[in-house]
C-alpha cells in the first residue's frame, strides 16, 4: 500500500502504519530495528512510538538478553503493543462462536451456541444479549474504542456495514453493524467469515508473510480468499473469493444458492455430499446408515466421514467424487494465479484419504508448475477461526491502520 497523496499528513499517517504493522508483526522490537527495517529515520521512530505510548496504545520494557544490544552496551528498550483482548463472533449456518483472543490470536475465552434465528430481529436481540453476558462470564471489559468482530457468510459491504447478501433472505440489505452497535454502544465491523478466517490466518500465524496466499474453505458453503502481501483481495462490490458459485460441471445439480447447474458447491459443498448420500440410501446402496436414517436421525457431515472411515464403499466414492471437484478448482487457482501457498480449511479434510485425493487431483491438473510448487496446507480444524478472524478484522481496522 503506498502512501496516499505527497501531502505531509498522509506521508504521516503512512509512516505511522507502516510503524504499527512493524510493531505488530515482529514485536518486540527496538526502535533502531524498526528505523533499520522501514528505512525511516531514528526520530521519526522515537517521535512516533513516544506519542503511541502517550496514548496508551504501546508499551516498552527492557530486554532480558544483550541480543538487543548489538555493541553490548546497555540493552536498547523493547517495544509492543500494550495487551488487549478483543472480542470475535461468527455467526454460521452451524453453530454462533464467540471467542475473545488476545491480540495474537490466542484464546482466553470462548463459547459456542446453535445457529442464530433467521429473523433478523430476534437475532439481533439475542447477540446483543450475548455479548453483554459474555462480558461478565469472560470477566473482561471491552474497550470502547476498539470495538467487536462478527463474521458471516455472505456477501457483506464492511465498509458501510451492510449484509447484501447472506444465509437467510430476513437480514439482507440491513445495517447490521450500526444495529448492532447501537444495542450495545461499541463499534462493531462485519466481514465476510471466510475472509475473515483467512485473515486470521495471516495475522495470527506469526510466519514471515508470504506474497500471494489463496485460503479456500469449505463447508456448507464454499469460498476462496486471496491474500496479496498482507492485503485481502477486496474485488469492486465485495464479492472476491466466490469459487463456489463458479461452473464446473455444466450439467450438474441445481444449485439452491445461486440457482445455476453445477457450480461448486452444488457438487463438493457438505449440503451436496449429504444429498448425494441421503440418494443413495434411498437406492439401498448405503449399508452403514440406512439404519441411521430409519430410525429418524437426520443426517450429517460426520456420520459420512464415520461411514468413510469404516471403510464403506458407496460413501468412499460420493466423497472422491466431491473432492475431485474441489482438486480441479484448487489446480485452476494455481494455473491462474500461482500462490505461493493454498490453506484449506475444510471439516471434510480430517480424512487423511480426502487430503490425499485433493493433493494427487492438483498434482495430475498443474500446468507449467511442478508438484513441490503447488503447496497445501491443510489447515488443522479449529471451529473458532471465524471468530478468531473476526478480532483479527478489529485489530486491522482499529489497531494497525
Ligand atoms: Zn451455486
Amino acid at each position: 500500500m503506498g502512501a496516499k497523496g505527497t501531502s505531509l499528513t498522509g506521508v504521516k499517517a503512512h509512516n505511522r502504519m507502516e510503524i504499527k504493522r512493524m510493531i505488530y508483526f515482529h514485536a518486540p522490537v527496538t526502535r533502531q530495528k524498526i528505523a533499520k527495517e522501514l528505512g525511516l529515520t531514528l526520530p521519526t521512530i522515537t517521535t512516533n512510538v513516544a506519542a503511541m505510548l502517550e496514548e496508551g496504545l504501546l508499551t516498552e520494557f527492557e530486554a532480558q538478553d544483550r541480543a538487543a544490544s548489538p555493541l553490548g552496551g546497555r540493552p536498547s528498550a523493547l517495544i509492543d503493543f500494550r495487551p488487549k483482548s478483543i472480542l470475535g463472533i461468527e455467526l454460521g449456518p452451524y453453530n454462533t462462536l464467540f471467542c475473545l483472543t488476545d491480540l495474537r490470536g490466542k484464546t482466553i475465552y470462548s463459547e459456542a451456541f446453535g445457529p442464530v434465528s433467521r429473523d433478523y430481529e430476534s437475532m439481533l436481540g439475542f447477540i446483543s444479549e450475548r455479548i453483554i453476558a459474555f462480558e461478565r462470564e469472560a470477566s473482561f471489559e471491552q474497550d470502547k474504542a476498539t470495538g467487536i468482530g462478527i463474521g458471516l457468510p455472505g456477501i457483506i459491504d464492511s465498509s458501510t456495514g451492510i449484509v447484501h447478501s447472506s444465509l437467510y433472505s430476513s437480514w439482507n440489505g440491513k445495517p447490521l453493524a450500526k444495529d448492532i452497535s447501537k444495542r450495545i454502544c461499541l463499534p462493531v465491523f462485519i466481514e465476510n467469515n471466510v475472509r475473515l478466517r483467512a485473515l486470521g490466518r495471516e495475522m495470527f500465524s506469526r510466519n514471515e508473510a508470504v506474497g500471494i496466499f489463496a485460503y479456500l474453505y469449505v463447508s456448507r458453503g464454499i469460498a476462496c480468499q486471496l491474500i496479496i502481501k498482507n492485503n485481502l483481495l477486496g474485488g469492486n462490490v465485495s464479492g472476491a473469493g466466490e469459487i463456489g458459485h463458479t461452473t464446473i460441471l455444466p450439467d450438474g445439480p441445481v444449485c439452491p444458492v445461486c440457482g445455476r447447474h453445477g457450480c461448486l458447491e452444488s457438487v463438493s459443498g457438505e449440503g451436496a455430499i449429504i444429498n448425494s448420500v441421503l440418494a443413495a440410501i434411498e437406492r439401498g446402496e448405503v449399508k452403514m446408515l440406512t439404519e441411521l436414517i430409519t430410525h429418524g436421525e437426520s443426517l450429517t457431515i460426520d456420520h459420512i466421514l464415520n461411514a468413510q472411515e469404516n471403510g464403506d464403499i458407496k460413501i468412499g466414492a460420493i466423497m472422491e467424487k466431491a473432492v475431485k471437484f474441489l482438486g480441479l478448482s484448487v489446480a485452476n487457482i494455481f494455473n491462474f494465479i500461482s500462490p505461493d501457498i493454498v490453506a484449506v480449511d475444510g471439516y471434510i479434510f480430517k480424512n487423511k484419504q480426502n487430503r490425499i485425493i485433493l493433493q494427487e487431483t492438483v498434482n495430475k491438473n498443474l500446468y507449467g508448475l511442478r508438484n513441490s510448487e503447488a503447496k497445501i496446507d491443510f489447515l488443522s480444524y479449529d471451529q473458532y477461526s471465524g471468530a478468531k478472524g473476526a478480532a483479527a478484522f478489529v485489530i486491522c481496522r482499529q489497531l494497525l491502520n
